[in-house]
């Protein structure tokens, strides 16, 4: 469970909101029994439960727990737009996998638009999928889900990571591709990448153009055209194999 630094004082850890209900009634925990919490530093430790009340539930730090879920490198998946419930799955699955972020991207093919009035909504119901997911999967912390953004922002804020990809399976139209393994060989710890995906319908030429023109590396992923939500999967479990096994 994810607490805030303030909700842990003299070893003793304070859960509230929808996590006491999850602890009590859906996981059916009692006094005595050991969860593990995070705080905002990516610090878990194991902790015991004291006291259960409906509005909070109170656990005793038994134990830090010194080695760390993160991958090595830290990336932030952008997932061009998808239709149904797939960014739903590539959230939930990017975070069992690793992803420190997640950013929609309102790119020039995606069917979907986001109506701005239900971005806010949209973005809290996405950002559950992944606290949970990172709970079940026992991450030290929980990925960030961003609001949607465009092409020109999206070039802004790739200003500050040292690995900018964007994924492309149209090797002839990319001018320089490299392969994914190669660009994976040279990341050290703590980097940062900012991976791109297109949609269903893939990323156009003249976006790729304007992310390859701003310092993008132009990316295959193998011979096979991967599903839209299958793409930045395959990413996430190269980076772990290449970093962590
Ligand atoms: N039409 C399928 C669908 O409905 O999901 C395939 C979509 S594919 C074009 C979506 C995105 O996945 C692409 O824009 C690209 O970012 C990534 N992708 C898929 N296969 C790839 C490959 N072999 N190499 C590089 N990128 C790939």
């Amino acid at each position: 469970y994810f607490v805030e630094n303030q909700s842990i004082q003299n070893e003793i850890v304070t859960i509230t909101g929808d996590d006491v209900k999850h602890i009590a009634k859906v996981m059916r925990m009692n006094e005595g029994d050991k969860i593990i919490c995070c705080n905002e530093s990516a610090q878990a430790a194991i902790c015991e439960i004291e006291e259960i009340t409906n509005a909070h539930i109170t656990a005793r730090i038994v134990e830090w727990v010194k080695e760390s879920s993160e991958l090595p490198v830290k990336v932030t998946i952008v997932q061009g737009l998808p239709k149904g419930d797939k960014l739903d799955y590539v959230m939930q699955k990017g975070t069992e996998l690793g992803a420190v972020a997640f950013q929609p991207f309102s790119a020039k093919r995606s069917v979907v638009k986001w109506d701005a009035a239900k971005v806010s909504k949209k973005t809290a119901r996405l950002q559950k999928i992944v606290k949970e997911a990172a709970e079940q999967s026992h991450r030290s912390i929980v990925p960030k889900v961003m609001d949607v953004i465009s092409l020109k922002e999206l070039l802004l804020l790739s200003e500050s990571y040292d690995y900018k990809l964007v994924a492309y399976e149209e090797e002839a139209k990319a001018g320089e591709v490299k392969k994914l393994a190669q660009v994976l060989q040279n990341m050290k710890q703590g980097e940062t990448v900012l991976a791109v995906f297109g949609p269903e319908g893939g990323l156009s030429e003249e976006e790729v153009d304007q992310l390859t023109k701003n310092g993008f590396t132009s990316c295959s992923l193998g011979p096979r055209i991967l599903r839209a939500e299958t793409a930045p999967l395959y990413l996430l479990s190269a980076v772990s194999y290449q970093t962590e096994l």
